[in-house]
């Protein structure tokens, strides 16, 4: 039976790059469920609707196809044909991506085919979003909260992205504002490990959650 390893954090946490080296490193699969979310965000936007308006991001879903699986060597994210791996990382798509996350239609669009990725990988994959540890898979083998101080998130984010630092302190702190309002991925459910990454470098944090899956 193949090993699921859970991760959940807030925005700027490093989950995405960190989760996808202990995929690397483990051999296993890689699975970026903010990446589904925000596909769907930006073929909203591409077809000119509006993300607020929960009819338009309901049509949005109908016959839909996201292909979010991958290996963790080269994740590319393709939404009805589109190859959009660089276009969903866009500010756009970021300000937006809350608010289509929120339609409860979407979240059960998108879980269901989390869980069959999950369901079938081999020999084991590595989840990570906001509700993985508590409603996409909460009886994975390892569940992990990955968290650091809000200000090492900013500074890790300013230093990917760039640009003027408030501004980015402003909008990862907007976003994680909304996003808590559907899944609190700041507190550690119960069996969850917190990983607490604020004074552990890239290395240590990826050693320190390899480490809960072989112990
Ligand atoms: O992880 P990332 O920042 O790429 O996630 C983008 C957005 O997708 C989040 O801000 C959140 O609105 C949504 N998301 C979610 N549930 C998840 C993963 C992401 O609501 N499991």
């Amino acid at each position: 039976t193949s090993t699921v390893v859970a991760i959940d954090g807030p925005a700027g946490s490093g989950k995405s790059s960190v989760a996808r080296a202990v995929a690397q490193a483990l051999g296993f699969r890689f699975l970026d469920t903010g990446a589904a979310y925000r596909a769907i965000t930006w073929l909203i936007l591409e077809q000119g609707g509006s993300t607020d308006d929960e009819a338009t991001v309901v049509a949005a879903l109908d016959g839909l196809d996201v292909d979010v699986t991958v290996d963790a060597a080269g994740q590319r994210v393709t939404i009805a044909g589109h190859d959009v791996t660089d276009a969903i990382r866009t500010e756009r798509v970021s300000a937006a991506v809350s608010g289509v996350a929120r339609v409860q239609a979407v979240r059960s669009a998108v879980n269901e085919r989390f869980r069959e990725i999950i369901r079938v990988a081999e020999p084991g994959i590595v989840a990570e979003g906001r509700d993985i540890t508590t409603v996409v898979a909460p009886d994975a083998d390892v569940r992990v909260l990955l968290t650091a101080d809000e200000a090492v998130r900013i500074r890790r984010r300013f230093g990917d992205v760039g640009g003027d630092q408030h501004q980015v302190g402003a909008r990862l702190a907007a976003r994680d504002a909304a996003d808590s309002t559907v899944s609190d991925f700041l507190t550690a459910a119960d069996g969850v490990t917190v990983v607490d990454s604020t004074h552990l470098t890239f290395d240590e944090t990826v050693e320190a959650i390899v480490r809960l899956v072989t112990e």
